[in-house]
């Protein structure tokens, strides 16, 4: 027929079709499928019965690009991984060429690179979205709604069910597997996808830990794309993102920008579902909320959340899928894990792990290697009442399948979600008048954070972070009386009759892990206010939800100068702000002195540690230098006309290296981050350096911040390979080499590089070593007195908060500290043993160990610690070593611990060996 009489027949047809209304009713053609698909994914497929007919075909719709068509490969193909830039231009293109399909830039990663959210649905969801929003926004704070009127908003919105992948760089599949699901969600012409496109809006985050992606990519190019079985892998690359590793996923606080970019979206658009795809057990392990949960989240989310694990894995069996289970794995404990962005803003964390293959290798994989997974958990292979199809023993994995699994499982969950939209929106909605309901009806009602408080800096951190995550706060204009006390007018005030109130307890409270028997996936503890040795008042008065508080917006403390003239030196308060440091650094250039005892100025009492800048310090432009950085770093100072009568030692600043090993750089990464934060410039060190020698001519400090599992892993670390592992930056790999670049990561730094170490210490440098790296020095003989023994197998401590005890106040590295009973996080460091002879000069703090003593979360056994040795300081030769069986730099969270390796740093030359005090004790026995 002429093409032209066609074109004629086809809009009259399309017109009578739009006048009668009968386009759904009318039978569509069956859709154009790609056989070049179907082909090559059967081929793929390593078996039949894994793969389903959601994802075994996949439509071709001529001027929308498949995934092939822009990067050249159908999904899952064998030894072909995506780049972060190449998956957002597979993305761009779709946009570019579907209305279904809406790509948005939402901020950047540590690294700079772009992040996006892409949103997919019907035409009509996509071209109203920002309506939509506006629907999520509503339900998610309905304290403008009436019932009534909520039923109304649910009526019209639509749920956004929100993907992520490639949080986890090692976990390459979820990546790859979006793009398809993006492309089918948009074109496929089918019941299932009909429903889902039009009655939920999916979004996706394609690579959570975008920088980490490339990292990983790269890596998988340069070393692992040859790899035959899981025995000859190669590993990772020693980082995913700038500073952690799988962190990014116990961010509690967002300290990383691309955590906190997707936060920011996520408090944008409320979606009330939030998926994480990850890859680890076989074959599909979907998460379904087990205990130990958190009680203070609502009671529905937790049927939700087997609602939906269980419609999944009966879909999968079904279609005769082995290996999805939903239970046994991951528990409802820690709210630090990302997707609990969600659970905590009252809508719902999802999860899955699949299978992968740490690449895009097809390999024999062993799933059942024998051994006890840990935890006394059971093999991922028997038959349980949660996982009725066990996954088979052996089995030879492609990316394919765990691309056919993770994709059917997504698209099920997206099926029930489409079923019942509006159940989803009442349950978010209901979740969120909740948690406002509870706060009026359940106490605490609040937490009042009290004005007049030492330190402003570390609450600021404090209130900036619940701040971060919408929670309400509210500055106190006149003095609140309430069955706790009386606090002064400028207090804080945390109320929890609002939409995140819920969150905010669970901040805040002290965690009391329901049963000793459980074990949990990470910390059991995370108070905040513990964390940051400050004094957060949990309110039992409900009369605190009547009391006027200004909102406020962020806390940005002004530094205060009081005094005079000042005519000899400003005076710098050590209130353990963990400013200090950073203002040592931006006064770099100037004489700076720690008063070595408490002295009084006018009205004001200056602790012991307080900073002396004198006044005449020619041409430093000290008193313009000063006042800025008191002010902008929130410190307190005062203007003295005469130097105090106090003895003082100049703070010297420490050529400073902080070491790591090669394969286990993520606690490395927090303390780098830290002293990145503070402004604290250091030399990230390896092996290769300490090989080289004459560390002593180099350095003043090394820090060996905790890593691995003791002191034999940090001396050889990664096994060596048949060939040298590089990590270098190349033309062709140019994320590669960053942080750190070796020839070969392997082999550790061996008894030579032990051997450097004891004569940097001989020779005067001061070691520190925190939590697990602590086994390091008395395994080695570098600290021949102190033994390092471990815990038995019945002890069990996932990061509690605990009581410790300072036993030498007036040692440098407690300045700023007030109390003698201090808390601190629980690192499952050494439990050390120091000879009597020197117990009382060298212990430093000690754990209390009983059962009171434990602050927030769970230690079992705690016996065990009691009245051991928290920090040590061991003189050698002409230098020292100050051992932490704690982690003074756990993540970014025990604020109040900073300034314990702050202050060994900033005072490393005057650290003089103290008297023994025959009066404590410090070891297992008592006296
Ligand atoms: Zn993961």
């Amino acid at each position: 027929m002429h093409s032209l009489l066609v074109r004629v027949w086809l809009s009259i047809l399309t017109a009578l079709i739009l006048l009668s209304g009968v386009v759904s009713a009318q039978k569509p053609k069956p859709q154009e499928q790609d056989e070049d698909y179907a082909r090559s994914v059967k081929e793929w497929t390593t078996r039949p019965e894994f793969i389903s007919p959601l994802v075994d075909h996949l439509p071709r719709v001529p001027g929308i690009p498949s995934p092939k068509e822009v990067l050249d490969h159908h999904i899952g193909a064998p030894g072909r991984l995506t780049y972060h830039a190449e998956a957002v231009a597979y993305y761009r293109a779709l946009a570019a060429k579907t209305p279904r399909v809406k790509v948005y830039s939402i901020g950047t990663t540590d690294e700079g690179r772009e992040c996006v959210v892409v949103a997919v649905g019907s035409e009509e969801s996509i071209r109203n979205i920002d309506q939509y929003r506006a629907y999520l926004a509503q339900l998610a704070d309905p304290r403008k709604l009436s019932d009534e009127q909520s039923r109304e908003v649910i009526a019209k919105a639509k749920p956004i069910y929100h993907v992520m992948g490639g949080l986890h760089s090692a976990e390459t599949g979820p990546t790859e597997m979006l793009m398809e699901l993006a492309y089918r969600i948009a074109t496929e012409d089918s019941p299932v996808i009909n429903l889902i496109r039009d009655n939920v809006i999916v979004t996706i985050t394609p690579v959570a830990e975008p920088d980490g992606r490339d990292r990983y990519v790269d890596w998988y190019y340069r070393h692992k794309i040859d790899e035959k079985s899981e025995d000859d892998s190669m590993g990772g690359p020693p980082y995913w993102g700038k500073y952690i590793f799988h962190d990014n996923n116990r961010d509690i606080n967002y300290s990383q920008v691309t955590m906190r970019t997707l936060l920011d979206w996520y408090l944008q658009w409320h979606p009330p579902i939030m998926h994480e795809l990850h890859e680890s057990v076989p074959f599909m392990y979907t998460f379904s909320g087990q205990a130990p949960q958190n009680p203070t989240l609502d009671p529905i989310l937790y049927g939700e959340l087997p609602w939906f694990s269980n419609f999944e894995m009966t879909q999968m069996i079904k279609y005769g899928m082995p290996g999805v289970w939903t239970h046994a794995f991951v528990d409802m404990w820690s709210p630090g894990y990302l997707g609990f962005m969600s659970s905590n803003h009252n809508g719902m964390l999802r999860m899955y792990e699949t299978f992968g293959n740490a690449g895009a290798n097809t390999m024999k994989r062993k799933v059942d290697s024998g051994e006890a997974t840990g935890g006394g958990r059971v093999s991922p292979t028997s038959r349980e009442w949660y996982r009725p199809l066990p996954p088979y023993k052996e089995v030879i994995w492609s990316m394919r399948n765990n691309t056919n699994y993770m994709e059917t499982g997504v698209l099920l969950a997206l099926q029930l979600t489409a079923s019942f939209p509006k159940v989803i929106l009442e349950n978010f909605y209901r979740k969120s008048r909740n948690s406002i309901e509870s706060g009026k009806k359940e106490a605490p009602f609040a937490y009042i954070i009290p004005a007049g408080q030492r330190d402003i800096t570390r609450i600021a951190l404090l209130v900036n972070t619940l701040r971060m995550q919408g929670i309400e706060v509210g500055r106190a204009a006149s003095e609140i009386k309430v069955k706790e006390g009386t606090f002064p007018a400028g207090s804080l005030v945390i109320k929890r009759d609002q939409p995140y109130g819920r969150l905010a307890k669970i901040l805040l409270e002290k965690q009391d892990f329901p049963d000793q028997n459980l074990r949990t996936y990470d910390d059991t503890g995370w108070t905040m206010g513990l964390m940051s040795h400050a004094d957060v008042k949990e309110i039992t008065d409900k009369s605190i939800l009547d009391v006027v508080a200004q909102p406020v917006d962020r806390l940005d403390p002004k530094g205060t100068i009081t005094g005079g003239q000042t005519t000899a030196a400003y005076a710098v308060a050590h209130y353990g702000s963990n400013n200090m440091i950073a203002l040592r650094y931006r006064l770099r250039d100037l004489t700076v002195q720690a008063a070595e005892r408490s002295f009084k100025d006018g009205g004001s009492e200056f602790p012991a540690g307080s900073f002396i800048v004198p006044v005449d310090q020619r041409g430093k432009n000290v008193q313009a230098r000063v006042k800025a950085a008191i002010e902008q770093l929130g410190l307190t100072a005062a203007g003295l006309s005469t130097q105090p009568n106090v003895p003082t030692h100049d703070l010297d600043l420490p050529r400073l290296a902080v070491y790591s090993t090669w394969g286990n750089t993520q606690e490395v990464g927090w303390v780098r981050y830290a002293l990145d934060k503070f402004e604290v410039p250091f030399d990230l060190i390896f092996k290769e350096r300490v090989k080289q020698g004459d560390l002593r001519a180099a350095y003043d400090v090394i820090v060996v911040p905790n890593q691995g599992r003791g002191g034999k892993g940090l001396v050889y670390d990664i096994e060596p390979r048949s060939k040298p592992i590089a990590y270098t930056k190349t033309e062709r790999f140019k994320s590669l080499g960053m942080y750190g670049e070796s020839e070969d990561i392997t082999g550790g730094m061996g008894i030579a590089g032990v051997a450097e170490f004891e004569k940097f210490i001989n020779a005067g440098g001061l070691l520190v070593t925190l939590g697990s790296a602590t086994f390091f020095p008395p395994e080695f003989g570098l600290t021949r007195s102190i033994d390092a023994g471990r815990t038995s197998p019945r002890f069990y401590a996932p990061g509690p908060i605990i009581e410790a005890e300072i036993l030498q106040s007036t040692h440098p590295i407690f300045y700023g500290y007030a109390q003698k009973i201090v808390p601190v996080r629980y690192a499952n460091g050494p439990l050390l043993q120091v000879p009597e002879r020197d117990r009382g000069g060298q212990v430093l703090m000690r754990f209390s160990g009983t059962e009171r003593s434990v602050l927030s979360g769970l230690m079992k056994g705690v016996g065990e610690i009691r009245n051991r040795p928290a920090i040590v300081d061991v003189p050698v030769g002409r230098g020292r070593v100050l051992l932490f069986s704690t982690n003074p730099c756990y993540r970014w969270q025990n604020f109040g611990e900073f300034n314990m390796l702050f202050n060994a740093v900033l005072n490393f030359n005057d650290i003089k060996t103290m008297q023994k005090k025959s009066d404590q004790t410090a070891d297992g026995q008592e006296k």
